[in-house]
């Protein structure tokens, strides 16, 4: 076991507003940084790969998981459910490493209850909704029925952005990348993820005692 335990960093956005792709940059930037897989029950992408962007369940499946208590938190999310399976995030953590949560409001909301001391929740926002539109309409594999309720949604998505430490409009990817890596780092320094720090600051107070 590390000194240090992990930290559960959440980024939630309304689909579309790019948190895919600044989860993706920020996990090839950071090693020490891993992502949690949750499960669901929506119908795998094309582009998608079973047990690396999602464990994909029937229902009956993770009706099982959630009913053994196998979930950290789950919700149903514009018409499937999704969920993050404990026991590898456990695992992560107490090894140290921190661990990055793609999953909408309900779930940080169930994860700052659960495990307040452990959390940092970023928000992500779309520059603006016809950006937010464009950018669900050039993911091929989603119907006109899919998106529109994927916007529906975003309206009680938006009304959440309180419930966060911080929020990012993302005009720009790099910037909101640099934005997110930031407060990763800030977090990381914070006292009550540095205890593996008290031995050294127990030396620096023993060399200041025998000087003084
Ligand atoms: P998508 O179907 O586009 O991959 O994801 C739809 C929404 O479900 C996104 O907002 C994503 O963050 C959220 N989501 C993905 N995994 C989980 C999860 O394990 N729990 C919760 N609560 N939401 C999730």
């Amino acid at each position: 076991m590390f000194d240090r335990r992990g930290l559960m960093l959440i980024l939630s956005s309304p689909s579309g507003a790019g948190k895919t792709s600044i989860s993706r940059t920020i996990l090839q930037q950071d090693p020490n940084l891993k992502l949690s897989i949750s499960v669901t029950t929506r119908p795998k992408r094309a582009n998608e790969v079973d047990g690396v962007d999602y464990f994909f369940k029937t229902v009956d499946e993770f009706n099982e998981m959630r009913d053994k208590g196998e979930l950290l938190e789950w919700a149903e999310v514009h018409g499937n459910y999704y969920g993050t399976p404990k026991a590898a995030i456990e695992i992560e953590l107490d090894a140290g490493r921190d661990v990055l949560f793609d999953i909408d409001y309900q779930g940080a909301i169930q994860l700052y209850e659960r495990c307040p001391e452990d959390i940092i929740g970023v928000f992500i926002l779309p520059p603006s909704i016809a950006e937010l539109k464009h950018r669900l309409e050039r993911r091929a594999d989603d119907s006109a029925e899919v998106i529109r309720r994927r916007l529906t949604t975003a309206q009680q998505e938006l009304k959440q952005w309180e419930s966060y430490d911080y929020i990012i409009v993302n005009h720009d990817l790099d910037d909101s990348c640099a934005a997110v890596a930031s407060i990763l780092h800030s977090a990381r320094m914070m006292p009550s993820r540095q205890k593996n720090l008290s031995n050294f600051i127990s030396g620096l107070q023993s060399e200041l005692d025998s000087i003084l």
